[in-house]
């Protein structure tokens, strides 16, 4: 099969790290699923498997024994079955799938013990971890991870939104004791990015409203299209990073300007706090979320994109009885949930740019490089076109 292969020799800028090479076809083990790939959603995980950093992803799989010298990424996939291991019941050849990327190992003790296999200690992100994902003719999956495909999408939509929504749908609605509700505000950072699209639609599906940060109004006005109530420009304000000590006199203006975007979110709110505050940039952003979020409220995070460094006011977290809850990944169950709203047409997959297989290490080039699309990038890899692959 041909595929977009990264090797260690290559490491770096995502354009030469990717080279479409022929390689061999991996056969289905038991429990696993081979799925002839029409399209590919790109993510920012693969930018960093093609850099080599924070993780040798190779090197990493080769220390516990699998023996490829090269790395097949790809963490969200449309395609159909195409042959299945021993023991596989519930899929079969033909059946039009999406592919979600939580993966662990089945004989893990703690997943057969019945607990999340999120936090087990094998469980990894398919197509970044794992090899042979979707920038290939055929990517290799496990059982669980396959979804039905929503009939009414065509292929590129249908591989747009899986890895990010179900990301989404855990932030949402898998923690305990701050499940989103009805009537509840949450603030989503990048609200037009691949997550935030998602986030936002997933609060409107559950009867909650939410307020978008983003970097210019189309990007807002693209937010509101989803379901946000309103937008804040991040452009408007300047106290992002780390701020200054408490102690040192330039706090004041930091705390000024934090409060100023508190009551900019406030008026747009009708005078609500976010129950939820929807994280990803991390470093730049943590203390204004942390800062904004209701008394007894959920700052959630899954990434750090702007820098790991972060620093919380402790006055505020502990005074207010706040939480900051990291997240990762999705279970079985939450990725279910997410695609039957898919598959309602309650949620729509946000798709933004569309490349052909070729161009996949250009695609990541640009994410690297920050030059940002609305909602989500897919590559085809078997469908024809864009429009190819709905069926309803
Ligand atoms: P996108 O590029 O689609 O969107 C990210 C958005 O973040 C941008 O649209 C931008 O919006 C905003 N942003 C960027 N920099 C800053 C900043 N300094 N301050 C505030 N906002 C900023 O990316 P995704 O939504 O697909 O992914 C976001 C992050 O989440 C990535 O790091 C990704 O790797 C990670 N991720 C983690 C997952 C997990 O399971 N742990 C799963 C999925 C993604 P604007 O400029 O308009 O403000």
């Amino acid at each position: 099969m041909f595929a977009q292969v990264v090797r260690q020799d290559r490491f770096g800028d995502p354009l030469e790290a990717f080279r479409i090479e022929e390689v061999a076809v991996p056969e289905p083990g038991p429990g696993e699923v081979l799925v002839a790939v029409m399209a590919a959603g790109i993510n920012f995980n693969n930018v960093w498997a093609a850099r080599g950093v924070p993780i040798d992803v190779i090197a990493e799989r080769r220390r516990k024994g699998e023996p490829w010298d090269f790395h097949i990424g790809g963490s969200d996939a449309s395609g159909i079955v195409h042959a299945v291991g021993g023991g596989v019941e519930s899929v079969a050849p033909g059946d039009r799938v999406v592919v979600h990327p939580g993966h662990w190992a089945p004989d893990d003790p703690w997943v057969q013990a019945g607990n999340d296999p999120m936090l087990a200690p094998s469980a990894k992100i398919w197509g970044y971890n794992t090899n042979f994902g979707s920038f290939a003719q055929f990517c290799l999956a496990q059982e669980h991870q396959i979804l039905p495909k929503a009939p009414h999408l065509t292929w590129a939509e249908a591989a747009a939104p899986t890895l990010v929504g179900t990301t989404a749908y855990r932030m949402l609605l898998g923690w305990d004791g701050h499940r989103l509700e009805p009537g509840d505000l949450v603030l989503v950072w990048g609200g037009s990015g691949g997550l935030g699209t998602q986030a936002i639609q997933l609060a409107a599906a559950h009867g909650a409203d939410a307020v978008a940060v983003v970097s210019d109004d189309k990007r807002g006005e693209y937010a509101v299209r989803f379901g946000a109530i309103g937008y804040l420009n991040r452009g408007d304000f300047s106290h992002w990073g780390v701020p200054p000590h408490w102690e040192e006199p330039s706090y004041g203006a930091w705390l000024k300007e934090a409060r100023r975007f508190r009551k900019a979110l406030s008026e747009i709110a009708g005078g609500r706090a976010p129950r939820i505050v929807f994280e990803h940039p991390g470093e730049a952003t943590i203390p204004t979320s942390a800062f904004v979020c209701a008394p007894g409220g959920m700052v959630v995070i899954c990434a750090g994109t702007s820098g790991y460094s972060a620093m919380v006011d402790l006055r505020y977290q502990w005074v207010l009885q706040k939480r900051l809850q990291g997240s990762h990944g999705t279970n079985d169950e939450q990725a279910r949930a997410y695609n039957d709203l898919v598959r309602a047409k309650r949620i729509d997959p946000a798709l933004g740019e569309v490349v052909p297989f070729h161009e996949i290490g250009r695609a990541h080039r640009d994410m690297a490089n920050g030059i940002e699309v609305f909602g989500n990038r897919v590559a085809l890899v078997g469908a024809p076109d864009a429009e190819a692959g709905a069926s309803a």
